[in-house]
């Protein structure tokens, strides 16, 4: 049999779907390969096929127990001889799925990764032929993905005991392009074809608006689609309530989903949506695992997510069904503010000081991603795709962006005030300094470095009181394209590059393109006053003050009364009513019940003073 026959009579396919032809082809040349598809997009077909044609048996490392049941299962309904070995077997079983591999039995053989190590695996393998090792949901071998698995690093340990090296091949449906660096070093993969593919979804539409009043966006965004079902995403249990409110109001179908509500409130309403009884669901990402309802014809997301993978999943369920669908992001600077809180103070507790520092950077790379994604004035689908290293020809012509009129902003007196602050600056202190410290000058702070520094003497100081943070950001990254500021590698500092003397001394504007829904946009949004960062952090300081106190007199550990994250977003949030409380992520009925009123207490302690 060719691989079209296997194809045909097991699988009953007659055709290979994008970027599985080359991955066979490689594997049966000998080659290694990494395949980064989307779940439902075929992988295991990439090892299953190349495995029926191979002599001897094929090892697949898969991590889930309920996984390899099916896969096998779903082999075994197929005519193909396959088993598993994991800790669900009894002993006996163990004993004869190892006396029938050894007689050659099977094709495929799923293993749990942990099960490499044992002394009678070790022994097994060691009379097989292995032709191809093949190692699914391969990013668990990253310490930066989401789901490390330390049990993944010792494959490359099992690899080298083996008498002959198999042809590995490793996939994953999530994996960004540091991910996929991890996956060929740790996994040692020797010169492998690479192929991302299936991550575009054509009848999505993309776009992020930036718009004045969320609320008043969102309503109108719904309206315009009455009578299709969608789904709309809100970062807090209290954004739900207050959006899903205002949707009833209007007449709208809606209804909502989040941890706080009963289980039995949480699954009527889940029904509800499902049989499309309500259109539209209104609920925090804790809502569509295991969701599989194919005619969501818009995911709008109120607030910014906190990577692009997240993001990508949501908005992913929409046009399951192929039909055109949209996914829009209403995104405000002040996003970024919580979002970039939440990583400072909310750190796993479990892991060293080393391990923290590490994760906290990776946050903040994703974040950038996302932030990225909000502001770019490029093709939307383009950016995602090239986050997941898969690449576009082009612009798609089908994105907001892509679709948007733009306009051209003159920005050259904003530019001019932005350089001639880094000159002064450097001309006061003799040395440059980061963006962030030039941006507190431009914005009038009275921050004690700059005041230390004297930089509140400077003609340029408070010049940009009336931007926000972000946009001045916004401004120097555009002075970075335009190559009239450059940061200096070695020291994270901002210097004036090539074109700043002609901006500065010889008259050359600048201009910035804007999409024209955009223009407007001047503040972050009003609906959201946060508290200031440092009126946070004296909260903060109180609150995990009072969560040692409560930890140490019921002699647990502290995150087992809240976790760093939990009081990070009770900082933010300084709620002042027990509801408001309940709000607050990581927050439940039980410790509400139990710690609520002290916390409430010393929020409202620290209000007053
Ligand atoms: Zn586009």
């Amino acid at each position: 049999m060719d691989k079209y026959e296997v194809l045909k009579h097991f699988f009953g396919h007659s055709a290979f779907r994008r970027g599985q032809e080359g991955l066979i082809d490689a594997i049966l040349a000998g080659r290694d390969v990494l395949g980064v598809m989307p779940t439902g997009g075929g992988k295991s077909l990439c090892y299953q096929v190349p495995a029926l044609l191979l002599p001897g048996v094929t090892l697949v490392i898969s991590p889930l127990i309920s996984l390899m049941k099916d896969q096998v299962a779903a082999l075994k309904e197929a005519g193909v001889s396959a088993a598993y070995i994991n800790s669900s077997l009894t002993l006996e079983q163990l004993r004869t799925v190892y006396s029938r591999t050894r007689k050659g039995a099977y094709k495929l053989l799923y293993v749990a990764p942990e099960r490499l190590e044992g002394e009678g695996f070790a022994e097994l393998v060691r009379e097989l032929e292995i032709a191809l090792l093949a190692v699914d949901e391969a990013h668990c071998i990253s310490q930066w993905g989401q789901d490390f698995r330390p049990s993944y690093l010792k494959i490359s340990t099992f690899l080298d005991a083996l008498p002959v090296r198999p042809v590995v091949a490793a996939f994953t449906a999530t994996a960004t392009a540091t991910v996929q660096e991890d996956i060929v070093q740790l996994l040692a993969l020797q010169d492998p074809v690479r192929e991302v593919t299936g991550f575009d979804r054509p009848n999505l539409f993309f776009d992020v608006r930036h718009p004045k009043s969320r609320m008043a966006a969102l309503t109108k965004l719904v309206e315009e689609r009455s009578g299709r079902s969608g789904i709309i995403y809100c970062s807090t249990r209290g954004g739900v309530e207050k959006v899903c409110k205002a949707l009833e109001d209007r007449g709208i179908p809606a209804t909502r989903y989040h941890a706080g509500l009963e289980p039995e409130e949480r699954q009527q309403n889940q029904d509800d949506f499902q049989f499309d009884r309500k259109t539209v669901m209104v609920a925090t990402n804790a809502f569509g695992m295991g969701i599989d309802k194919s005619n969501v014809s818009f995911v709008i997301h109120c607030n910014m997510p906190k990577s692009l993978e997240a993001y990508y999943q949501e908005a992913g369920r929409a046009g399951r069904d192929g039909e055109p669908a949209d996914c829009i992001l209403l995104y405000s600077a002040g996003d970024i503010t919580t979002a970039k809180f939440l990583i400072e103070n909310g750190g796993n507790e479990e892991l060293s000081p080393e391990e923290r520092e590490a994760v906290r950077k990776h946050d903040y790379e994703r974040l950038n991603a996302m932030v990225d994604y909000c502001k770019t004035a490029g093709c939307l689908r383009g950016h995602i795709l090239s986050y997941f290293g898969q690449r576009q020809d082009g612009p798609c012509g089908h994105c907001g962006n892509c679709q948007g009129d733009f306009v051209e902003e003159d920005v050259t007196v904003p530019a001019q005030m932005i350089l001639s602050c880094v000159v002064r600056v450097r001309e006061r202190l003799g040395y440059y300094v980061g963006k962030t410290l030039i941006t507190q000058v431009l914005r009038g702070s009275r921050d004690q470095r700059v005041l230390e520094l004297g930089l509140d003497k400077l003609s340029t100081y408070g010049l940009m009181a009336r931007l926000s943070a972000g946009r001045v950001r916004e401004l120097m990254e555009f002075l970075e394209l335009e190559g009239c500021l450059r940061v200096n590698p070695l020291h994270s500092t901002l210097e004036p590059a090539g074109q700043a003397r002609q901006v500065l001394f010889e008259g050359q504007t600048l201009s910035m393109p804007v999409r024209k829904d955009r223009v407007q946009e001047k503040k972050p949004g009003k609906d959201r006053p946060a508290p200031s960062a440092s009126e946070s952090g004296r909260l903060l300081d109180a609150l995990q003050g009072l969560r040692s106190r409560l930890a140490q007199a019921e002699g647990v550990p502290a995150y087992i009364v809240f976790s760093n994250a939990a009081l990070a977003d009770m900082a933010l949030r300084a709620p002042r009513t027990m509801e408001e409380f309940l709000e607050v992520s990581g927050v439940g009925r039980v410790k509400a019940a139990k710690y609520g009123e002290a916390f409430l207490r010393v929020i409202k302690e620290c209000s007053e003073n």
